[in-house]
């Protein structure tokens, strides 16, 4: 399966091995498969460093920084990065040019597309004041909008995702989904949910952290009002790189954002007093933007060059149904649980296990160097990351945790 993999060259594109993160990537020479140390499964948490970026980081302290100095804002493109890393991702998430701006956390985004999606919606019907939210989103999400609801006068109302297109009703302002749930690595239905909410004249926010470069996402085709998502987790952008907001094109005049600083202005050197907000996917910037962390983003972001997500969706399927095979053929019966969707079309990048003592068996896998995650109460998490996993890594894998728990 290895030697048929299509993607398998990229691999050389990552440090994993221990191989000396400056060295250029030998294109296409694909080593005989063979099981690195350690077998890297928590891709959906923190991606793998891709080789160039240590490089590209030092330019931009050594010259950007420390030669160019001030002169970088205009000279080496800084200040427009965010609209510009933006439209690298776009692709990535099915949308044109203009529609993604890259700043702030994940958690500061949802804010700002809650907030803003709720405004549109009570423009259009002042009695809508119910905010619905995925049961059991990742638990920012849930929190922020907790805030947004009441800052808004909305009252937030948690329904199971695979139950939220019954639940939109007359009242429901705003439907904020996490696309693929962390926990179970389940998929959830993007384009049924958001055609019955616009159906119903509600508007959706969908938080694409564990589906960003880890399948196709069709944001413009499916009319998607706001999206966000992470950048370090399948995207590869380093710890805390920062995250990324959509805006659907219809509704870019109608994006009145709730933190307008001045970098979101139309004029922001003009230093006015009076807000005017920019036109196009400025205008979900804040503040001054994260230059390191953007730039390492957007370096890291070349590994996607020539990539087809058809392609990585097929191996991450591939990948999640041989580990299965492999789990079941290791791992002493009755002893953990697939939590993992059976359908495809029901399946993120991940699988999960249910097992009895997980924390105590993800230490003992991460000491024989089978890195996953544990998540409370009893979940064995595997991150496939299609551009660096191999089919030997999971066989490798489910055979050590065979043992662990034997
Ligand atoms: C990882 C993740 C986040 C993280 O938010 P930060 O603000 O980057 O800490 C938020 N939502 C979901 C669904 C996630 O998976």
């Amino acid at each position: 399966m290895d030697a048929d993999d299509v993607l398998a060259a990229k691999r050389a594109e990552f440090v994993l091995d221990g191989a000396p993160p400056l060295a250029p990537p030998e294109a296409h020479a694909v080593a005989p498969p063979r099981t690195p140390r350690p077998v890297y499964l928590d891709g959906n948490s923190l991606g793998a460093l891709p080789r160039t970026v240590p490089g590209r980081l030092h330019e931009v302290v050594t010259r950007e920084w420390g030669r160019l100095r001030i002169r970088s804002w205009s000279e080496s493109g800084w200040w427009t990065a965010p609209e510009r890393v933006g439209d690298r991702i776009a692709p990535l998430v099915g949308a044109g040019p203009g529609r993604v701006v890259v700043g702030d956390s994940t958690s500061v985004n949802v804010f700002k597309a809650v907030v803003a999606a709720v405004r549109i919606a009570q423009q259009d019907a002042p009695g809508r004041d119910e905010l619905l939210v995925d049961a059991a989103t990742f638990p920012t999400d849930g929190y922020i909008a907790a805030s947004a609801a009441r800052l808004t006068g909305c009252t937030l109302r948690p329904v199971p995702a695979p139950e939220l297109r019954e639940a939109i009703g007359p009242r429901t302002a705003v439907v904020l989904v996490n696309h693929v749930d962390y926990r179970t690595g389940r998929l959830h239905d993007l384009p049924g949910t958001t055609a019955t909410a616009h159906q119903r004249g509600a508007r959706v926010v969908w938080d694409l952290c564990h589906s960003a470069g880890a399948l196709p996402v069709e944001l413009d085709a499916h009319e998607v009002d706001f999206a966000v998502g992470c950048t370090y987790k399948y995207l590869n952008g380093g710890p805390g790189a920062p995250a990324f907001l959509y805006v659907r094109e219809e509704l870019r005049s109608r994006f009145d954002s709730p933190l307008p600083g001045w970098n979101s202005h139309a004029e922001p050197f003009a230093m006015a007093a009076d807000y005017v907000p920019a036109d196009g996917a400025a205008r979900g910037r804040v503040g001054t933007p994260d230059i390191l962390s953007l730039l390492a983003l957007e370096e890291a972001l070349t590994v996607w060059d020539g990539v087809e997500l058809a392609e990585v969706r097929a191996k991450s399927l591939a990948l999640s149904d041989f580990f299965l095979r492999c789990v079941a053929a290791y791992v002493p019966a009755g002893r953990v649980e697939s939590l993992t969707p059976g359908a495809h079309g029901e399946r993120g990048s991940q699988v999960t296990l249910r097992c009895a003592g997980a924390g105590e068996v993800m230490e003992a896998l991460i000491a024989r160097e089978v890195v996953g995650d544990f998540r409370q109460p009893d979940a064995l998490r595997f991150g496939l990351t299609p551009l660096y996993t191999s089919f030997a890594d999971v066989a490798h894998a489910a055979r050590v945790l065979g043992e662990v728990v034997a």
